[in-house]
């Protein structure tokens, strides 16, 4: 049976892409081969901005609540057909049915989150800043946006931004992940049940052809990135040079402090998700296990136990505590990083490389840790994005807290404690944008900003929360006398 082949989404209509290069989208669980994606050209690119550029005059003048019912509709449809995007979501990246789950509901809640454009993209004003002169300042859309997501979150993180932009009068142009451009192909489809006007919204699929072409562009007002930092910061630079509003962001190395006050029965369970959860190919994974002092032996003999035990398999199986890892070549690059963390002597208490599983062809790594790992290992130092923990035995509180904030990268930091003091400290001190407090996890929901500092944040109006509705909007200030 033929393969399906991925198409574009734009005006209003799906399109077959002129383009002859074809990438593959992979079933992570079995190593099969599920569709076709093609990598479309700088003209198909041309040819969406455009669309949105025409429908932005039109689009911008309908009522804002009017725009909202719209993300009205959509949540009811997106309700409706829960689990079969979830199902799909499985399909193409591998989590778990109940991590696609929990993904989907993130998105919805963005949805829902947008619908209170009113007041969130409110402006204010002030008279009499001089006598008889009045002031306001209005918030206004700025035309076309784009967005380029991640492999790791499908479903949910165009939802960061796609409701924003629309609600706020701004029209989209957003290029899925080319390795799993399925969720957001049938997103689209629901998506036309609602007859948003022709050109508010767009899709390209593609890869680095058509992000350049994007950033090429001079109609595109301003670009929304999540991925890893190399390409956050390429991203970032180019829209700098090319008079686009950007926020990118950029990967992770997110340390978990345990404080020897920890009841450890209490914490295991959100630790082993921390670090396991999604194969650890999330933003806000721990990668690295922090034990302070002496709980370190009786931490780690319960927390091995807990890992040894998670059965691995297809993410559609109830039965299945972790999925695969994306693609052959992640598994390649974290299994690397496992050889790595062997060469420069850490201590390797339990290897997944040879995981039991139903399906070898899917590509899984079962879960790993090392002990005794040093700050200047790479281990400690890059983001590996798969289900390897580096124990970092510390001395101290402090000690936890300079290394989350010598990386680069600042996405997150968590803190498990019974003491409110040394909580405090370390949300206080480190620099991370993300903290969780006995929270392995630390994710925002959609009211509140979604995003990391340092090396993983370039750009300052983050994801979600009241940060998309600056970001795509500009605030015209109106000084004003009347005679
Ligand atoms: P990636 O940077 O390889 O790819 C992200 C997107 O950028 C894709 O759509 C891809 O087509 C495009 N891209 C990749 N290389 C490019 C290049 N050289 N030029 C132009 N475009 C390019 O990231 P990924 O592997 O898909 O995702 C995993 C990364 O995303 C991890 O580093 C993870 O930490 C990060 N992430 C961060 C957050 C966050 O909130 N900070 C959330 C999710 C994922």
């Amino acid at each position: 049976m033929a393969l399906p082949v991925m198409k574009n989404y734009i005006n209003g209509e799906w399109e077959q892409s002129k383009s002859s290069e074809i990438g593959k989208v992979w079933c992570p669980a079995t190593g099969e081969q599920l569709a076709e994606v093609p990598y479309s050209t700088a003209a198909e690119v041309d040819k969406a901005v455009s669309a949105a550029k025409e429908a932005f005059e039109e689009w911008r003048q309908v009522p804002p609540l009017t725009r909202a019912r719209y993300m009205f509709a959509l949540k009811e449809i997106f309700e409706e057909n829960f689990e079969e995007i979830s199902k799909t979501l499985v399909r193409e990246m591998g989590k778990t049915l109940d991590e696609s789950r929990g993904e989907v509901r993130r998105m919805i809640e963005n949805v829902e989150h947008s619908t209170g454009v009113t007041s969130l993209m409110m402006g204010s004003n002030l008279e009499d800043i001089a006598r008889g002169i009045d002031c306001r300042s209005e918030r206004q859309p700025l035309g076309v946006f784009g967005c380029i997501p991640p492999f790791n979150f499908p479903a949910m993180v165009p939802w960061w931004f796609l409701p924003y932009a629309l609600v706020t009068g701004n029209t989209y142009v957003l290029k899925p992940s080319e390795q799993v451009p399925m969720t957001q192909s049938f997103i689209f489809e629901l998506l036309e049940e609602i007859d948003l006007p022709e050109g508010v919204v767009n899709m390209v699929h593609g890869s680095r052809e058509v992000v350049n072409a994007m950033l090429d562009h001079p109609d595109i007002q301003g670009m929304s990135f999540v991925g890893a930092t190399p390409t956050a910061k390429y991203i970032y630079k180019r829209c700098g040079e090319t008079g686009k509003r950007a926020q990118a962001l950029g990967g992770a190395k997110n340390i978990i402090t345990v404080m020897p006050d920890t009841d450890i029965d209490q914490a295991l369970p959100s630790l082993i998700t921390s670090f396991y959860g999604c194969a650890g190919q999330r933003c806000l994974s721990g990668s690295v296990l922090a034990p302070v002092g002496d709980i370190a032996d009786e931490l780690l003999e319960k927390f091995v136990a807990q890992a040894k035990s998670l059965k691995l398999g297809d993410g559609l199986d109830a039965a299945t505590q972790m999925g695969p890892l994306v693609s052959a070549a992640h598994k390649e690059r974290v299994l690397g990083y496992i050889e790595k963390g062997i060469a420069e002597g850490a201590d390797l208490i339990l290897d997944g490389r040879n995981p039991e599983v139903d399906n070898p062809n899917g590509f899984y790594v079962g879960p790993t840790i090392f002990d005794n790992v040093r700050e200047d290992m790479t281990i400690a130092k890059e983001e590996i994005f798969g289900p390897v923990v580096s124990v970092l035995r510390a001395k101290s509180l402090q000690e936890t807290i300079d290394f989350a904030n010598s990386r680069g990268m600042a996405n997150a930091a968590c803190i498990y404690t019974s003491s409110g003091a040394a909580a405090r400290e370390f949300k206080y001190k480190v620099k991370p944008g993300m903290v969780g407090v006995n929270i392995g996890i630390a994710a925002p929901m959609s009211f509140f900003p979604f995003g990391g500092a340092g090396e993983s944040m370039f750009g300052t109006d983050k994801g979600q929360g009241p940060d998309v509705f600056h970001f795509f909007t500009n605030a015209k200030v109106v000084i004003s006398r009347w005679f």
